[in-house]
């Protein structure tokens, strides 16, 4: 009786935390390693313990992993600084940084190779980026970027990658710092005056996580709610470390743009949305969009809110499909146009296949492409149409962009594998160079490494 419950609970979860099949559909190939094949993973549950310790002025993270592989060989997963030290099922292992096939990017493997099934790895690594130490306390973020490769979570903890949806808690230890404040979008729970949890939602990716820290007093906050479309209060937070006048023009825009977006494309997905504002106009910023989070400024705020819909409500499963999301934000940003014609072309969709970074003709090629589908759509309601219920079918779902082309094919009952050929696959242009009739829209280019160092 007793083992059976166990069981029935156990499957519960497995489900729940998205191990199965779903997440398998947009796994990476396996690639030649060491006379057999390198596999990624799924990864199932991962708790991340992290250490501040004030004392040595350093930070470690103590990893445990669950993952499951469905062939034999070397695990992949992902982490750009060595580990001091791994164990894989129990014993002690060590890993390599490799480059894929393509050297369109580097991916961290095992040291063993192993059966497909259930594994679990521990490992430790020091924390060094994006971490301050000061007199009251410690400001430390694990801030992302995808417009350069291997920024996501992979900079500062063990993860795997866009295709994988995971259970990820924090247990965050603070070593006697009483006065620190998280900002997370997940659930915080404090253990006590300096010990916290955080448990983020089982759909999240490596994409999908916010989590900055830093000692109470050091920024100002404003709060205030959205009643949402489906009744729920939201709330939403602001917070800055400039002068506090910088966060007025936020409730107004905000509560707009919310309206707006849901009347066009169903319930806010998420449970929060949190703003950290960083001057970042004079570098000519914009931000960059998490589940629910963001940091951005003003000029670009609406732009990162519709990212929690269409980039972080329904996400890119790869490099190659990253373009989605920010030709259709762009497309709003530019007033929803509609296009009969377009010149020239992309390869936005075909880099290699294990390349992570979106390619940046998505704001300025992808939003006219995008305009270009909205006069296609114009007898059965529009682009909107299509995205309210793309969003609703795949939301919290790790997409391709052959899905996307399969959605609104069956949502249109129209053929658009062609024009995606032609204008996203570049099949017509030399592969890998792309020629386009527009011109990239700076403001939102995204913070590089030093510029989030500015920021913190
Ligand atoms: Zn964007």
């Amino acid at each position: 009786m007793k083992s059976n419950l166990i069981i029935a609970i156990s499957l519960l979860f497995t489900i729940a935390a998205y191990s199965n099949q779903d997440d398998q559909k947009n796994m990476l190939s396996p690639f030649p390693h060491m006379d057999s094949q390198a596999v990624f993973t799924d990864f199932i549950n991962a708790n991340y313990k992290i250490n501040y310790d004030p004392t040595k002025q350093s930070a470690t993270v103590l990893a445990e992993i669950e993952f499951v592989t469905y062939q034999k060989g070397f695990p992949v997963f992902d982490l750009v600084r060595e580990p001091t030290s791994i164990q894989l099922d129990g014993f002690e292992v060590s890993s390599t940084s490799v480059q894929t096939p393509s050297n369109e990017t580097t991916v961290r493997v095992l040291s063993t190779e192993i059966e497909p099934g259930t594994h679990r790895f521990i490992l430790e690594i020091p924390i060094t980026d994006l971490i301050r130490f000061e007199e009251s306390g410690v400001s430390s973020a694990f801030w992302v970027t995808d417009l350069e490769d291997r920024k996501f979570l992979e900079r500062y903890i063990p993860v795997s990658f866009e295709y994988d949806r995971v259970s990820m808690r924090f247990d965050i230890h603070f070593n006697g710092l009483t006065n620190q404040k998280i900002f997370a979008n997940g659930k915080i729970t404090q253990i006590n005056s300096d010990t916290f949890e955080v448990q983020f939602p089982d759909h999240y990716t490596v994409s999908s996580v916010y989590f900055h820290t830093l000692p109470k007093g050091t920024y100002h906050q404003i709060e205030f709610h959205h009643t949402s479309l489906d009744g729920r209060s939201i709330p939403i937070t602001v917070y800055t470390k400039e002068n506090p006048s910088v966060m007025s023009p936020y409730k107004d825009t905000l509560l707009r743009t919310m309206t707006e977006l849901e009347t066009d494309y169903g319930a806010f997905p998420h449970e929060q949305f949190i703003v950290y504002h960083a001057n970042l106009s004079d570098w000519g910023l914009g931000g960059m969009e998490y589940s629910g989070a963001t940091v951005t400024n003003h000029r670009s705020v609406q732009h990162e809110l519709f990212h929690s819909f269409f980039g972080r409500g329904v996400q890119p499963a790869n490099g190659n499909a990253g373009w989605i999301d920010e030709a259709l934000a762009s497309w709003r940003d530019r007033g929803y146009q509609s296009r009969d014609s377009l010149s020239g072309s992309s390869t936005m969709a075909s880099h290699p296949e294990y390349t992570r970074k979106t390619d940046t003709n998505a704001y300025g090629f992808g939003s006219s492409f995008v305009a270009l589908l909205e006069s296609k759509l114009k007898n059965i309601g529009g682009m909107k149409s299509f995205m309210s219920s793309f969003l609703a079918k795949r939301l919290y779902t790790p997409i391709s962009t052959e899905q996307f082309v399969q959605d609104i094919e069956e949502f249109s009952q129209m053929k658009f594998q062609d024009l995606f050929d032609k204008y996203i696959y570049g099949k017509e242009i030399q592969q890998f160079s792309s020629q386009t009739d527009v011109i990239n829209i700076p403001i939102h280019k995204k913070l590089n490494a030093e510029q989030l160092e500015k920021i913190l």
